[in-house]
């Protein structure tokens, strides 16, 4: 309990060098009492009040909104990345061979990415080179965004919890 108490105030922003410093005492009692003596403290600076809590759950809510809106427009998109090879094939006397100035043949377009956790590779033509990467970027865009939605999903989410800080009545 005493623990889920020092994460929060952790998340809260507050410092954590006092728990720290008392956690490498060995006497689990008298530390739990410090904890929660201090946290007594901290507890009635700090609880977010009902109306707080619902006024930073809405200001989460309306930037989900607007991840929402901006996942909305994202165009055609595909994982992966691009890269480009130079090969030698095996007929004699090629300038890809050439012992002075060996000039290989490329570059090859290659995509490859990963897909239900199969590596998936495929050649791209140079024409579909722009497109690709185009897609690609919009994958990148797309992963952005649902990371930051499920960031604030998290916030959001532990606010709406019953305030573990309250002390009971
Ligand atoms: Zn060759």
């Amino acid at each position: 309990m005493s623990h889920r108490k020092v994460e929060w105030r952790a998340q809260a922003g507050r410092s954590r060098a006092t728990a720290r410093s008392q956690a490498s005492q060995s006497q689990e009692e008298w530390l739990e009492n410090k904890f929660e003596k201090e946290l007594a403290v901290s507890d009635s600076i700090y609880t977010l009040s009902d109306m707080e809590t619902n006024q930073a759950i809405q200001k989460i809510e309306r930037k989900i909104q607007a991840i929402k809106a901006k996942l909305l427009e994202l165009g055609p998109m595909r994982p992966g990345s691009v890269s480009a090879q130079y090969n030698v094939c095996g007929k004699p006397g090629c300038r890809c061979k050439d012992p002075q100035t060996p000039r290989r043949h490329g570059p090859y377009y290659q995509l490859n990415y990963v897909y239900q956790g199969k590596k998936k590779s495929q050649f791209i033509r140079r024409e579909n080179l722009k497109q690709v990467r185009q897609e690609l970027a919009t994958y990148k865009k797309f992963r952005q965004l649902t990371d930051q939605w499920i960031g604030l999903a998290l916030q959001a989410a532990q606010l709406s919890l019953k305030s573990p800080l309250k002390p009971s009545p």
